[in-house]
C-alpha cells in the first residue's frame, strides 16, 4: 500500500483522536526513518522519546526472536528467567531495590500513585492528598491525567478523582506553602517533557525531597521520558543529590515493545500485600526480552555519556541559531537529548516544513520544538537539522 491508501484505511476506522504526520512509515535504519513511498527522514521524535537504539537494533531483535521461539506469555502466575533478569538489570541501573513491571507511562504512575495512597492510609485515613506541577504530564487515566496539571486534559470529564493539588513547577516555596501532614506524596518529573522541556533550578529536587521527608510523604518521580540515559544520566534523579522513594518508568525501557515499570525502595517493598497491584500483561516475556537487551545494549555503548556529549553538541548549535535569529528562538534548554527551542510564536509550521525537507521534529505546549532524538543519533545528522532549522528559521 503507498502512503495515500495506508492514511485513507487508517482514517476511515481509526478513533480519530490523533494529530499525525500525513506519512506512512514503512520502516527505520539507524536514525532515518522510510515512508511508504520510499521518502527518508531523519528522526529527532523517536516515537516519542522511546526508540533510544533506532527501529530495530541487532542485540533487541535477537533477544525478542528467541524469547518468541520459547514462550511470548505466560502471566505473572509464574516466573521466567527474562523476567527475572529485567528486573535485576533494571534495579542495578536505576539504584533502587525493587521493580514492578507493567505496560505502560500511565499505567507506571498509576503504581506510584497508589503506592502513596497505601503508604498514606497506614499512618492516617485522611493522608490521601497528592501534589504535582502545573504543566506537568503524566498520562491518560483517570487518576493520571488528574494527577496531570494540564485544564484541558480534565475538560468534559468530571468528576475527577479526589486529591490533587497543583503548584507551580520548580518553585519550592510553592510546595510548601501547600504541605501538610495530610499529603502522601508529591509527583513531579524531573525535567517536564510535554510541558515545554522545562529544567528546574539546581537544589530543586533536593528540597522537594527534604519536604516530603518532613511531613512523612513520599518522593516521586515521574521518569518516563527523562529516563534510560535520555538527560546524559541513567536517570535524571541522578543530576541531583537526592534519590526518589519511588519513580515510574516507561517509554525507552521496553526498547520499542509496550513497557512501563516503577521502582521503589526496600523501605516500601510491603506497602502493598500481596494481591493489592497486579498486571495480566506486565512483565510479559517478549518485553522483558527487549528490556533486558536494551539496557544492557546502553550499558555496553556507555550511551549516558554519548547523550550527554551529543546533546551538549546539539544545545551548543541551537543557541549558535539563537544568536542568529534572536527575534525567532527565545530560549534554548534541555540536558543531554531532552532539549527544547522556546519560539516567540506557534511553532506547528515549522514541524510541517521540516518534514518537507525530510525531518521529523516536534513542538508541544505551542511553542516549544521539543528534540528527542533517538540516542543513537550521530553529529553529522544533528549538523543536517541544524543546517535545516537555520533555512526554516530564516522564512519563519
Ligand atoms: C509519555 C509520558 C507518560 C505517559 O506514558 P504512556 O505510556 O503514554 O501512558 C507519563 N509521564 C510522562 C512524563 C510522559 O512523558
Amino acid at each position: 500500500m503507498n502512503t495515500k491508501e495506508i492514511i485513507a484505511m487508517t482514517e476511515a476506522h481509526y478513533l480519530p483522536v490523533f494529530g499525525r504526520f500525513p506519512i506512512a512509515i514503512d520502516h527505520g535504519e539507524g536514525a532515518t526513518l522510510y515512508d511508504a513511498d520510499g521518502k527518508a527522514y531523519i528522526d529527532f521524535l523517536a516515537g516519542i522519546a522511546t526508540n533510544a537504539l533506532g527501529y530495530h537494533h541487532p542485540a533487541i531483535v535477537k533477544a525478542v526472536c528467541e524469547q518468541t521461539q520459547k514462550v511470548m506469555h505466560t502471566s505473572n502466575l509464574f516466573y521466567t528467567e527474562i523476567q527475572a533478569k529485567a528486573a535485576q538489570q533494571l534495579a542495578e541501573v536505576t539504584g533502587m531495590d525493587r521493580v514492578f513491571f507493567a505496560n505502560s507511562g500511565a499505567e507506571a504512575n498509576e503504581g506510584i500513585i497508589k503506592l502513596a495512597r497505601k503508604y498514606g492510609s497506614r499512618k492516617n485515613p485522611a493522608k490521601f492528598r497528592i501534589i504535582t506541577a502545573k504543566d506537568s504530564f503524566h498520562g491518560r487515566t483517570m487518576e493520571t491525567l488528574t494527577a496531570t496539571g494540564q485544564d484541558h486534559y480534565h475538560e468534559g470529564l468530571t468528576p475527577l478523582p479526589e486529591g490533587f493539588t497543583y503548584v507551580p513547577f520548580g518553585d519550592l516555596a510553592a510546595i510548601e506553602a501547600v504541605m501538610d501532614d495530610d499529603v502522601c506524596g508529591v509527583l513531579i518529573e524531573p525535567i517536564q517533557g510535554e510541558g515545554g522541556v522545562h529544567v528546574p533550578a539546581p537544589g530543586y529536587l533536593e528540597g522537594v525531597k527534604a519536604l516530603c521527608e518532613k511531613h512523612d510523604a513520599l518522593f516521586l518521580l515521574d521518569e518516563v521520558q527523562t529516563g534510560v540515559c535520555r538527560t546524559g544520566k541513567w536517570f535524571a534523579y541522578m543530576h541531583s543529590t537526592v534519590k526518589p522513594d519511588a519513580m515510574s518508568l516507561a517509554k525507552a525501557i521496553g526498547g520499542g515493545f509496550p513497557m512501563g515499570a516503577f521502582v521503589t525502595t526496600e523501605r516500601l517493598a510491603h506497602v502493598f500485600k500481596p494481591g493489592d497491584h497486579g498486571s495480566t500483561f506486565g512483565g510479559n516475556a517478549i518485553s522483558c526480552a527487549s528490556c533486558y537487551a536494551t539496557l544492557k545494549t546502553l550499558k555496553e555503548l556507555h550511551m549516558d555519556e554519548a547523550a550527554a556529549r551529543k546533546g551538549d553538541y546539539f544545545q551548543k548549535g541551537l543557541k549558535a541559531l539563537q544568536k542568529k535569529h534572536p527575534d525567532k528562538i527565545a530560549d534554548v534548554r534541555g540536558k543531554g537529548l531532552l532539549i527544547g527551542a522556546e519560539l516567540s510564536k506557534a511553532g506547528a509550521c515549522l514541524v510541517g516544513r521540516a518534514l518537507e525537507k525530510g525531518f521529523i521534529i516536534n513542538c508541544t505546549a505551542g511553542n516549544v520544538l521539543r528534540f528527542v532524538p533517538p540516542l543513537i543519533i550521530t553529529e553529522g545528522e544533528i549538523d543536517q537539522l541544524l543546517q535545516c532549522l537555520d533555512e526554516l528559521l530564516a522564512e519563519f
